[in-house]
Protein backbone atom coordinates (compact mmCIF):
# COMPACT_ATOMS: atom_id res chain seq x y z
CA UNK A 1 0.00 0.00 0.00
CA UNK A 2 1.91 3.04 -0.85
CA UNK A 3 1.65 5.98 2.05
CA UNK A 4 -0.59 9.29 0.60
CA UNK A 5 1.60 12.85 1.85
CA UNK A 6 -1.28 14.81 1.59
CA UNK A 7 -4.67 15.35 0.82
CA UNK A 8 -5.62 18.49 -1.27
CA UNK A 9 -6.64 20.15 1.75
CA UNK A 10 -3.45 20.31 4.10
CA UNK A 11 -1.67 22.79 1.93
CA UNK A 12 -1.35 26.10 3.89
CA UNK A 13 -2.49 26.03 7.70
CA UNK A 14 -4.78 28.24 9.98
CA UNK A 15 -2.18 31.36 9.42
CA UNK A 16 -4.24 31.19 5.76
CA UNK A 17 -7.77 31.93 8.30
CA UNK A 18 -6.40 33.91 10.69
CA UNK A 19 -5.04 36.17 8.14
CA UNK A 20 -8.85 36.58 7.16
CA UNK A 21 -9.43 38.28 10.26
CA UNK A 22 -10.38 41.93 9.43
CA UNK A 23 -10.31 43.45 12.75
CA UNK A 24 -7.10 41.18 14.02
CA UNK A 25 -7.22 40.54 17.39
CA UNK A 26 -11.08 39.30 17.73
CA UNK A 27 -11.48 35.73 18.13
CA UNK A 28 -8.86 32.93 18.29
CA UNK A 29 -7.65 31.85 14.93
CA UNK A 30 -10.31 30.22 13.11
CA UNK A 31 -12.81 31.88 14.39
CA UNK A 32 -15.26 33.38 12.00
CA UNK A 33 -14.77 37.18 10.16
CA UNK A 34 -16.70 39.30 12.85
CA UNK A 35 -16.79 43.37 12.69
CA UNK A 36 -18.05 44.90 15.35
CA UNK A 37 -18.74 48.54 15.79
CA UNK A 38 -21.13 49.03 18.94
CA UNK A 39 -24.56 51.23 18.14
CA UNK A 40 -23.55 52.04 13.35
CA UNK A 41 -24.48 50.73 10.42
CA UNK A 42 -20.74 48.60 10.45
CA UNK A 43 -21.82 45.43 11.96
CA UNK A 44 -20.87 42.15 9.94
CA UNK A 45 -20.86 38.54 10.93
CA UNK A 46 -19.71 36.44 7.82
CA UNK A 47 -18.86 32.62 7.92
CA UNK A 48 -15.85 30.82 7.75
CA UNK A 49 -16.02 30.37 4.31
CA UNK A 50 -17.72 34.26 3.84
CA UNK A 51 -20.49 32.13 1.79
CA UNK A 52 -22.92 33.54 4.31
CA UNK A 53 -22.86 36.90 5.69
CA UNK A 54 -25.28 39.44 7.37
CA UNK A 55 -25.41 43.08 8.96
CA UNK A 56 -27.32 42.46 12.34
CA UNK A 57 -28.71 45.37 13.75
CA UNK A 58 -26.43 44.00 16.97
CA UNK A 59 -23.48 42.15 17.28
CA UNK A 60 -22.92 41.03 21.24
CA UNK A 61 -19.82 39.51 22.73
CA UNK A 62 -21.39 37.73 25.41
CA UNK A 63 -19.21 36.32 28.38
CA UNK A 64 -21.66 35.60 31.22
CA UNK A 65 -24.92 33.83 31.78
CA UNK A 66 -26.63 37.02 33.09
CA UNK A 67 -25.24 38.88 30.02
CA UNK A 68 -26.84 36.50 27.67
CA UNK A 69 -30.27 36.80 29.87
CA UNK A 70 -30.43 40.47 29.36
CA UNK A 71 -29.63 40.67 25.79
CA UNK A 72 -32.55 38.37 24.66
CA UNK A 73 -34.85 39.60 27.26
CA UNK A 74 -34.33 42.74 25.70
CA UNK A 75 -34.60 41.22 22.04
CA UNK A 76 -37.56 39.89 23.08
CA UNK A 77 -39.46 43.30 24.33
CA UNK A 78 -37.47 44.80 20.90
CA UNK A 79 -38.94 42.26 19.10
CA UNK A 80 -36.30 41.19 17.36
CA UNK A 81 -34.64 38.21 16.30
CA UNK A 82 -31.61 36.50 18.13
CA UNK A 83 -29.30 33.98 16.19
CA UNK A 84 -26.26 32.57 18.36
CA UNK A 85 -23.03 32.21 16.20
CA UNK A 86 -20.63 29.26 17.38
CA UNK A 87 -17.63 29.16 15.36
CA UNK A 88 -19.32 30.21 11.80
CA UNK A 89 -18.16 26.62 10.08
CA UNK A 90 -21.59 26.32 8.73
CA UNK A 91 -22.12 26.75 5.02
CA UNK A 92 -25.90 26.86 5.42
CA UNK A 93 -28.21 30.15 6.38
CA UNK A 94 -28.93 29.10 10.21
CA UNK A 95 -26.92 32.25 12.00
CA UNK A 96 -28.07 35.17 9.38
CA UNK A 97 -30.45 37.72 10.98
CA UNK A 98 -30.80 41.45 10.66
CA UNK A 99 -31.51 41.16 14.31
CA UNK A 100 -29.49 40.27 16.91
CA UNK A 101 -26.33 38.30 16.47
CA UNK A 102 -25.06 36.64 19.32
CA UNK A 103 -21.22 35.34 19.62
CA UNK A 104 -20.47 33.51 22.50
CA UNK A 105 -16.90 32.93 21.55
CA UNK A 106 -16.39 34.70 25.43
CA UNK A 107 -18.08 31.34 27.39
CA UNK A 108 -15.83 28.94 27.21
CA UNK A 109 -13.85 26.39 29.73
CA UNK A 110 -14.87 23.67 31.57
CA UNK A 111 -17.55 24.19 34.85
CA UNK A 112 -17.18 20.44 35.90
CA UNK A 113 -15.94 17.50 35.40
CA UNK A 114 -17.54 14.14 36.79
CA UNK A 115 -14.43 11.36 36.24
CA UNK A 116 -16.49 8.65 37.70
CA UNK A 117 -19.96 9.12 35.58
CA UNK A 118 -17.45 10.24 32.30
CA UNK A 119 -19.36 13.48 32.09
CA UNK A 120 -18.13 16.96 32.14
CA UNK A 121 -20.22 20.55 32.17
CA UNK A 122 -18.88 22.59 29.45
CA UNK A 123 -19.41 25.97 28.49
CA UNK A 124 -21.07 26.27 25.75
CA UNK A 125 -18.93 28.66 23.41
CA UNK A 126 -15.83 26.53 23.97
CA UNK A 127 -14.36 25.18 20.53
CA UNK A 128 -13.56 21.40 20.51
CA UNK A 129 -9.83 21.77 20.30
CA UNK A 130 -10.29 23.55 23.28
CA UNK A 131 -11.99 20.89 25.30
CA UNK A 132 -9.44 18.33 24.29
CA UNK A 133 -6.42 18.78 26.82
CA UNK A 134 -8.36 19.38 30.07
CA UNK A 135 -10.73 16.53 29.27
CA UNK A 136 -7.28 14.42 28.69
CA UNK A 137 -6.21 15.76 32.14
CA UNK A 138 -9.30 14.73 33.42
CA UNK A 139 -8.63 11.33 32.28
CA UNK A 140 -11.56 12.03 29.36
CA UNK A 141 -12.52 11.91 26.16
CA UNK A 142 -15.02 12.40 23.36
CA UNK A 143 -16.25 9.14 21.90
CA UNK A 144 -15.72 10.70 18.55
CA UNK A 145 -14.81 13.90 16.69
CA UNK A 146 -15.15 15.40 13.13
CA UNK A 147 -12.67 16.34 10.12
CA UNK A 148 -11.78 18.97 11.78
CA UNK A 149 -12.38 20.64 15.70
CA UNK A 150 -12.20 24.40 15.12
CA UNK A 151 -16.15 24.23 16.12
CA UNK A 152 -17.86 25.67 19.33
CA UNK A 153 -19.20 22.43 20.95
CA UNK A 154 -22.97 24.08 20.73
CA UNK A 155 -22.81 24.79 17.23
CA UNK A 156 -21.69 21.43 16.46
CA UNK A 157 -24.02 19.68 18.27
CA UNK A 158 -26.79 22.06 16.92
CA UNK A 159 -26.28 20.29 13.50
CA UNK A 160 -25.50 16.92 14.15
CA UNK A 161 -22.05 17.45 13.49
CA UNK A 162 -20.32 13.68 12.91
CA UNK A 163 -17.33 12.15 12.32
CA UNK A 164 -16.48 8.96 11.19
CA UNK A 165 -17.15 4.92 12.50
CA UNK A 166 -20.18 2.94 12.07
CA UNK A 167 -20.71 2.11 15.51
CA UNK A 168 -20.38 5.51 17.09
CA UNK A 169 -23.05 8.27 16.81
CA UNK A 170 -22.81 12.18 16.28
CA UNK A 171 -22.12 14.57 18.44
CA UNK A 172 -25.47 15.85 19.27
CA UNK A 173 -25.88 12.09 21.00
CA UNK A 174 -23.04 13.01 23.46
CA UNK A 175 -24.80 15.31 24.92
CA UNK A 176 -26.36 14.71 28.26
CA UNK A 177 -27.90 17.56 29.56
CA UNK A 178 -28.39 21.30 28.46
CA UNK A 179 -28.88 24.78 29.82
CA UNK A 180 -30.84 26.95 27.80
CA UNK A 181 -31.49 30.58 28.07
CA UNK A 182 -35.08 30.44 26.95
CA UNK A 183 -37.10 33.19 24.95
CA UNK A 184 -37.84 35.50 28.61
CA UNK A 185 -33.94 35.25 29.42
CA UNK A 186 -34.29 32.45 32.06
CA UNK A 187 -31.77 29.62 32.20
CA UNK A 188 -33.98 26.11 31.68
CA UNK A 189 -32.27 22.83 32.07
CA UNK A 190 -33.08 19.54 30.04
CA UNK A 191 -31.84 15.96 30.08
CA UNK A 192 -33.30 12.51 29.71
CA UNK A 193 -34.75 13.04 33.24
CA UNK A 194 -35.58 16.59 33.16
CA UNK A 195 -37.70 18.41 30.31
CA UNK A 196 -37.34 15.25 28.65
CA UNK A 197 -39.09 15.44 25.45
CA UNK A 198 -37.92 19.64 24.69
CA UNK A 199 -34.48 17.39 25.08
CA UNK A 200 -34.89 14.86 22.50
CA UNK A 201 -35.82 17.72 20.06
CA UNK A 202 -33.08 20.54 21.43
CA UNK A 203 -30.10 18.31 21.52
CA UNK A 204 -29.79 18.78 17.48
CA UNK A 205 -31.50 22.27 18.11
CA UNK A 206 -30.34 24.48 15.22
CA UNK A 207 -30.17 28.01 17.64
CA UNK A 208 -34.04 27.53 18.13
CA UNK A 209 -35.02 26.68 21.34
CA UNK A 210 -32.55 29.24 22.91
CA UNK A 211 -29.01 30.26 23.61
CA UNK A 212 -27.77 26.96 25.27
CA UNK A 213 -25.04 28.39 27.61
CA UNK A 214 -23.99 25.14 29.04
CA UNK A 215 -23.89 21.46 28.17
CA UNK A 216 -23.11 18.74 29.69
CA UNK A 217 -21.03 15.75 27.80
CA UNK A 218 -21.45 11.92 28.07
CA UNK A 219 -17.85 10.83 27.77
CA UNK A 220 -15.22 7.57 27.67
CA UNK A 221 -11.89 7.41 29.51
CA UNK A 222 -8.97 8.88 27.69
CA UNK A 223 -7.99 6.27 24.64
CA UNK A 224 -5.04 6.07 22.23
CA UNK A 225 -5.52 5.64 18.26
CA UNK A 226 -3.43 4.93 15.84
CA UNK A 227 -3.98 5.48 12.17
CA UNK A 228 -3.14 4.09 8.80
CA UNK A 229 -3.61 6.01 5.68
CA UNK A 230 -2.94 4.16 1.68
CA UNK A 231 -3.78 4.96 -1.76
CA UNK A 232 -5.94 2.97 -4.55
CA UNK A 233 -8.46 3.32 -6.86
CA UNK A 234 -12.60 3.32 -5.99
CA UNK A 235 -12.95 0.03 -7.75
CA UNK A 236 -10.28 -1.77 -5.96
CA UNK A 237 -11.39 -0.03 -2.61
CA UNK A 238 -15.37 -1.26 -3.41
CA UNK A 239 -15.20 -4.34 -2.34
CA UNK A 240 -13.81 -4.02 0.88
CA UNK A 241 -15.69 -1.36 2.27
CA UNK A 242 -17.91 -3.03 4.50
CA UNK A 243 -15.51 -4.98 5.85
CA UNK A 244 -13.34 -2.16 6.52
CA UNK A 245 -16.12 -0.47 8.07
CA UNK A 246 -17.08 -3.69 10.19
CA UNK A 247 -13.34 -4.40 11.53
CA UNK A 248 -11.98 -0.44 12.23
CA UNK A 249 -13.66 1.79 14.89
CA UNK A 250 -13.10 4.52 12.37
CA UNK A 251 -13.12 4.38 8.62
CA UNK A 252 -13.64 6.93 5.72
CA UNK A 253 -11.82 8.00 2.29
CA UNK A 254 -12.02 10.59 -0.21
CA UNK A 255 -12.05 9.55 -3.52
CA UNK A 256 -10.62 12.30 -6.12
CA UNK A 257 -12.62 12.50 -9.06
CA UNK A 258 -9.57 13.39 -11.60
CA UNK A 259 -7.33 10.76 -10.72
CA UNK A 260 -9.67 8.17 -9.26
CA UNK A 261 -7.67 7.79 -6.52
CA UNK A 262 -9.46 6.65 -3.03
CA UNK A 263 -7.54 7.65 -0.12
CA UNK A 264 -9.01 5.25 2.57
CA UNK A 265 -7.90 5.77 6.28
CA UNK A 266 -8.63 3.51 9.39
CA UNK A 267 -8.01 5.04 12.86
CA UNK A 268 -7.76 2.33 15.64
CA UNK A 269 -7.33 2.28 19.77
CA UNK A 270 -4.29 1.37 20.65
CA UNK A 271 -2.12 0.60 23.30
CA UNK A 272 1.33 1.88 21.71
CA UNK A 273 2.89 4.72 23.31
CA UNK A 274 1.68 8.39 22.02
CA UNK A 275 4.78 9.69 19.63
CA UNK A 276 5.54 13.37 19.58
CA UNK A 277 6.37 15.53 17.69
CA UNK A 278 2.63 14.51 16.42
CA UNK A 279 3.14 12.94 12.54
CA UNK A 280 1.02 13.73 9.83
CA UNK A 281 -2.65 12.81 9.10
CA UNK A 282 -2.38 8.80 8.35
CA UNK A 283 0.43 8.44 10.30
CA UNK A 284 -0.52 9.69 13.84
CA UNK A 285 -0.21 7.47 17.06
CA UNK A 286 -1.29 10.07 19.89
CA UNK A 287 -4.47 10.72 22.08
CA UNK A 288 -7.27 10.45 20.83
CA UNK A 289 -7.73 14.45 21.08
CA UNK A 290 -5.10 14.70 18.82
CA UNK A 291 -5.72 12.21 15.95
CA UNK A 292 -9.19 12.70 15.33
CA UNK A 293 -9.31 16.30 13.92
CA UNK A 294 -7.22 17.80 10.81
CA UNK A 295 -6.67 20.86 9.13
CA UNK A 296 -8.40 21.81 6.76
CA UNK A 297 -7.62 25.41 5.83
CA UNK A 298 -8.37 25.89 1.90
CA UNK A 299 -11.73 27.73 1.56
CA UNK A 300 -14.37 25.41 0.62
CA UNK A 301 -18.72 25.12 0.22
CA UNK A 302 -20.20 21.76 0.91
CA UNK A 303 -23.32 19.64 0.31
CA UNK A 304 -23.49 16.48 2.19
CA UNK A 305 -26.43 13.71 2.89
CA UNK A 306 -26.73 10.85 4.87
CA UNK A 307 -27.73 7.78 3.19
CA UNK A 308 -28.83 4.45 4.41
CA UNK A 309 -25.62 2.40 4.93
CA UNK A 310 -26.65 -0.23 2.37
CA UNK A 311 -27.52 1.91 0.05
CA UNK A 312 -24.61 3.83 0.20
CA UNK A 313 -22.32 2.71 -2.19
CA UNK A 314 -24.90 2.70 -5.35
CA UNK A 315 -25.39 6.24 -4.79
CA UNK A 316 -21.81 6.82 -4.35
CA UNK A 317 -21.53 5.16 -7.79
CA UNK A 318 -23.77 7.55 -9.35
CA UNK A 319 -22.01 10.58 -7.87
CA UNK A 320 -19.16 9.25 -9.27
CA UNK A 321 -20.64 9.04 -12.51
CA UNK A 322 -21.95 12.43 -12.32
CA UNK A 323 -18.26 13.99 -11.74
CA UNK A 324 -16.78 11.87 -14.25
CA UNK A 325 -18.92 13.02 -16.83
CA UNK A 326 -20.98 16.27 -16.42
CA UNK A 327 -18.78 17.99 -13.81
CA UNK A 328 -15.64 16.74 -14.85
CA UNK A 329 -14.00 19.84 -13.80
CA UNK A 330 -14.78 19.51 -10.66
CA UNK A 331 -11.62 18.69 -8.92
CA UNK A 332 -12.68 18.44 -4.73
CA UNK A 333 -12.61 15.03 -4.09
CA UNK A 334 -15.75 13.50 -2.15
CA UNK A 335 -15.92 12.10 1.63
CA UNK A 336 -17.36 8.89 2.74
CA UNK A 337 -18.13 8.23 5.95
CA UNK A 338 -20.90 6.45 8.79
CA UNK A 339 -22.23 6.73 11.29
CA UNK A 340 -24.63 4.59 13.74
CA UNK A 341 -27.96 4.92 14.27
CA UNK A 342 -29.97 7.55 17.21
CA UNK A 343 -33.45 8.82 18.18
CA UNK A 344 -33.07 12.42 18.18
CA UNK A 345 -35.65 14.30 16.58
CA UNK A 346 -34.05 15.54 13.37
CA UNK A 347 -31.25 13.63 13.54
CA UNK A 348 -29.80 12.44 9.87
CA UNK A 349 -29.26 9.00 11.55
CA UNK A 350 -32.79 9.17 13.36
CA UNK A 351 -33.68 5.62 13.48
CA UNK A 352 -31.22 4.19 11.07
CA UNK A 353 -27.59 3.70 10.91
CA UNK A 354 -25.77 6.10 7.46
CA UNK A 355 -23.29 6.95 5.24
CA UNK A 356 -22.60 10.45 5.21
CA UNK A 357 -21.30 11.23 1.92
CA UNK A 358 -20.20 14.74 0.77
CA UNK A 359 -19.15 17.14 -2.17
CA UNK A 360 -17.14 19.75 -1.91
CA UNK A 361 -16.30 22.91 -4.14
CA UNK A 362 -13.72 25.90 -3.88
CA UNK A 363 -15.05 28.75 -2.53
CA UNK A 364 -15.00 31.06 -5.90
CA UNK A 365 -15.83 28.18 -7.81
CA UNK A 366 -19.58 27.47 -9.32
CA UNK A 367 -21.07 25.13 -6.77
CA UNK A 368 -24.72 25.30 -7.02
CA UNK A 369 -25.62 23.65 -10.65
CA UNK A 370 -23.28 20.71 -9.47
CA UNK A 371 -24.16 20.59 -5.97
CA UNK A 372 -28.19 20.52 -7.25
CA UNK A 373 -27.13 17.73 -9.63
CA UNK A 374 -25.96 15.74 -6.52
CA UNK A 375 -29.15 16.90 -4.50
CA UNK A 376 -31.11 15.19 -6.87
CA UNK A 377 -29.47 11.48 -6.97
CA UNK A 378 -28.85 11.99 -2.49
CA UNK A 379 -32.92 12.56 -2.70
CA UNK A 380 -33.12 9.02 -5.00
CA UNK A 381 -31.42 7.07 -2.27
CA UNK A 382 -33.56 8.52 0.60
CA UNK A 383 -30.90 10.96 1.51
CA UNK A 384 -31.20 13.51 4.51
CA UNK A 385 -29.11 16.62 4.22
CA UNK A 386 -26.75 17.60 6.92
CA UNK A 387 -28.22 20.52 9.02
CA UNK A 388 -25.03 22.51 8.64
CA UNK A 389 -24.09 22.34 4.80
CA UNK A 390 -25.59 23.56 1.59
CA UNK A 391 -29.32 22.01 0.51
CA UNK A 392 -31.85 23.17 -1.28
CA UNK A 393 -34.84 21.84 0.43
CA UNK A 394 -37.46 23.61 1.41
CA UNK A 395 -39.66 23.03 4.39
CA UNK A 396 -42.49 20.82 3.14
CA UNK A 397 -39.21 18.81 1.50
CA UNK A 398 -37.99 18.59 4.79
CA UNK A 399 -41.07 17.26 6.77
CA UNK A 400 -41.24 14.97 4.23
CA UNK A 401 -37.98 13.30 4.75
CA UNK A 402 -37.21 13.91 8.70
CA UNK A 403 -38.81 11.45 10.66
CA UNK A 404 -38.70 14.05 13.78
CA UNK A 405 -39.76 17.14 11.69
CA UNK A 406 -43.49 17.55 13.68
CA UNK A 407 -42.32 16.45 16.88
CA UNK A 408 -39.14 18.89 16.33
CA UNK A 409 -41.45 21.62 16.02
CA UNK A 410 -43.66 20.99 18.81
CA UNK A 411 -40.84 21.30 21.17
CA UNK A 412 -39.38 24.64 19.40
CA UNK A 413 -42.26 26.48 19.46
CA UNK A 414 -43.32 25.33 22.29
CA UNK A 415 -40.00 27.07 24.07
CA UNK A 416 -40.00 29.89 21.70
CA UNK A 417 -43.73 30.29 21.12
CA UNK A 418 -43.00 34.17 19.65
CA UNK A 419 -40.47 32.79 17.24
CA UNK A 420 -37.61 35.28 18.63
CA UNK A 421 -35.17 32.51 17.90
CA UNK A 422 -35.93 31.89 13.95
CA UNK A 423 -34.46 33.65 11.61
CA UNK A 424 -36.01 34.14 7.85
CA UNK A 425 -34.71 30.98 6.72
CA UNK A 426 -36.40 29.12 9.55
CA UNK A 427 -39.36 30.61 9.79
CA UNK A 428 -39.93 29.85 6.53
CA UNK A 429 -39.79 25.90 7.09
CA UNK A 430 -42.80 26.60 9.28
C1 LIG B 1 -13.82 22.86 7.26
C2 LIG B 1 -15.08 22.26 7.83
C3 LIG B 1 -15.08 20.95 8.27
C4 LIG B 1 -16.25 20.37 8.77
N1 LIG B 1 -16.21 19.06 9.16
C5 LIG B 1 -17.36 18.46 9.58
C6 LIG B 1 -17.37 17.10 9.96
O1 LIG B 1 -16.35 16.41 9.95
N2 LIG B 1 -18.55 16.54 10.33
C7 LIG B 1 -19.72 17.26 10.33
O2 LIG B 1 -20.77 16.69 10.64
N3 LIG B 1 -19.73 18.57 10.01
C8 LIG B 1 -18.58 19.18 9.65
N4 LIG B 1 -18.59 20.51 9.33
C9 LIG B 1 -19.83 21.28 9.58
C10 LIG B 1 -19.82 21.89 11.00
O3 LIG B 1 -19.40 20.94 11.96
C11 LIG B 1 -21.25 22.32 11.40
O4 LIG B 1 -21.76 23.19 10.45
C12 LIG B 1 -21.26 22.95 12.80
O5 LIG B 1 -22.59 23.21 13.16
C13 LIG B 1 -20.45 24.22 12.88
O6 LIG B 1 -20.28 24.59 14.23
P1 LIG B 1 -20.03 26.12 14.61
O7 LIG B 1 -19.59 26.18 16.02
O8 LIG B 1 -19.16 26.72 13.59
O9 LIG B 1 -21.53 26.68 14.54
P2 LIG B 1 -22.17 27.78 13.60
O10 LIG B 1 -21.97 27.36 12.19
O11 LIG B 1 -21.73 29.12 14.01
O12 LIG B 1 -23.71 27.59 13.99
C14 LIG B 1 -24.37 26.40 13.68
C15 LIG B 1 -25.71 26.36 14.39
O13 LIG B 1 -25.50 26.24 15.79
C16 LIG B 1 -26.22 27.25 16.47
N5 LIG B 1 -25.49 27.56 17.69
C17 LIG B 1 -24.17 27.78 17.82
N6 LIG B 1 -23.87 28.00 19.12
C18 LIG B 1 -25.03 27.93 19.80
C19 LIG B 1 -25.39 28.08 21.17
N7 LIG B 1 -24.48 28.34 22.13
N8 LIG B 1 -26.69 27.98 21.50
C20 LIG B 1 -27.64 27.70 20.58
N9 LIG B 1 -27.35 27.53 19.27
C21 LIG B 1 -26.07 27.65 18.90
C22 LIG B 1 -26.30 28.39 15.49
O14 LIG B 1 -27.37 29.27 15.82
C23 LIG B 1 -26.53 27.63 14.21
O15 LIG B 1 -27.89 27.30 14.07
C24 LIG B 1 -17.44 21.14 8.85
C25 LIG B 1 -17.44 22.47 8.42
C26 LIG B 1 -16.27 23.03 7.91
C27 LIG B 1 -16.29 24.46 7.45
Amino acid sequence: MAKVDSLPFDHGDWDQQRSSLEIPGYGPAGHPVVRHRTGNRMNKWTNWSRSESCKPAELHFARSVEDVSAVVARAAADGRTVRVAGSGHSHYPLVPTDGVVLDLSGLTGIVHTDVEAHRARVWGGTTIYALGRPLHDAGLALTNQGDIDRQAIAGAAATGTHGTGQNITNLSSMVAGLTIVNHRGDAVRCSATENSEMFRAARLGLGAFGVVTEIELSLVPAFRLAETRWTTTYDQLRPDIDELSDRHRHFEFFWFPQTDEAHPKTTDPTDEPAVYPVAEEGARCNWSYEVLSNHRPLLHTEMEYSIPVERSLDCLDEIKDLLRGEFSDVAWPVEYRRVAADDIAMSQAHGQAVATISVHQGKDLPAEPFFAACQKIFLRYDGRPHWGKVHYLDGAQLAAITPGWGEWWTQRNAADPDGIFLNDRLRSWR
